[in-house]
């Protein structure tokens, strides 16, 4: 079936330093509007390339876009793009009549928590914190261990920017309560099956970026417990088929990207937990507000950890995506 791809280029300031990788500066991204003329049906998606995380820059996709060529990031986009235009030609929002899911707040900058966010979190009723951590690792220790003394649950990420010897050792600066409060920690070292079944003696281990780092045709067990599924990134069903096959809990998060990428998120994370409710861990989709308020982080609702579902079809912001101005990119 031919598609007509269109893109609308975005900028999104960061409130704080967004992980031991990346600068504060201004990220930029394209939102994609994505046309099926033959039925009549038009969906939206984000691309939100990470380079600092080792995605091929947004020029580097474009123009293999206009040479025909889809990077796996941008079928993804299609994807979810797809899955928008079904639910906009049926009047169907992402919202009905699923069930309702608690994220995770996400601290990127932990010397911005004070005592008093942490009250009003546990006020909103937040349970889980999602700390990256690997900029300073025993101010972090201390602050995880003040976190978890709070009762707060703890998913710690280091984007496997850290060695063996200095995860080891920040483990062992945290106390016995904290260790029962954690999770898992996501992507702590490089992967690799020794190392990682070295730390998974010591802490529960989630698997993110690191993904394609696997052996997957090859290996008949991993040394992790959880696979984080990003649908900006990943092949969403088989995340699921792994996740089955391995015997892994699931935790949806979005791409810390635009606000249209973080409702696809959330789309999936509905979905997958009506679908498998004893695979998925709660989601981490609440990322729009890392950065300064736009009129679509304005268009999303969100109370404590819960988002409120908006009077809208598809992934929502129909008005505010119809205003902007597309550039036609290619049909394929
Ligand atoms: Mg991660």
């Amino acid at each position: 079936m031919n598609i007509k791809i269109s893109y609308s280029p975005y900028q999104l300031k960061p409130q704080h330093l967004l992980n031991s990788n990346a600068s504060a500066e201004e990220r930029s991204g394209f939102l994609l509007k994505v046309e099926w003329p033959e039925d009549g049906r038009v969906g939206y998606a984000d691309l939100h390339p990470w380079t600092e995380l080792g995605d091929a820059s947004i020029e580097d996709q474009m123009s293999d876009l206009r040479l025909g060529r889809m990077s796996s990031q941008i079928e993804q986009s299609v994807w979810l793009a797809d899955r928008d235009a079904h639910m906009r030609k049926e009047g169907r929002g992402i919202f009905d009549s699923m069930p309702s899911v608690r994220n995770n707040f996400i601290v990127t900058d932990f010397s911005k928590v004070n005592e008093e966010l942490l009250a009003q979190l546990l006020k909103q009723q937040f349970t889980s914190l999602k700390v990256k951590v690997g900029r300073d690792l025993a101010k972090e220790a201390r602050f995880v261990n003040q976190v978890a003394a709070k009762g707060f649950s703890l998913r710690l990420d280091f984007n496997a920017a850290a060695s063996l010897s200095t995860v080891k050792k920040f483990i062992h600066d945290l106390n016995p309560s904290t260790l029962s409060k954690l999770e898992y920690i996501e992507d702590p070292i490089p992967f690799d099956m020794e190392e990682w079944a070295l730390l998974r003696q010591l802490v529960p281990l989630a698997l993110d970026n690191q993904f394609s780092r696997v052996d997957w045709s090859e290996v008949t067990a991993v040394p992790f417990d959880v696979l984080i599924v990003k649908p900006a990134k990943i092949d969403v069903s088989k995340a699921v088929q792994i996740c089955q096959q391995f015997k892994l809990r699931a935790t949806v998060t979005s791409y810390m990207d635009h606000p249209v990428g973080v409702m696809h998120a959330l789309g999936i994370a509905m979905d997958l937990k009506k679908k498998f409710p004893n695979m998925m861990n709660d989601p981490g989709c609440l990322t729009h507000t890392l950065y300064q308020m736009d009129s679509f982080s304005a268009a999303v609702t969100a109370q404590g950890p819960y988002f409120m579902g908006a009077k809208d079809v598809g992934i929502g912001f129909t008005s505010l995506l119809e205003k902007l101005t597309w550039y036609k990119l290619k049909t394929f």
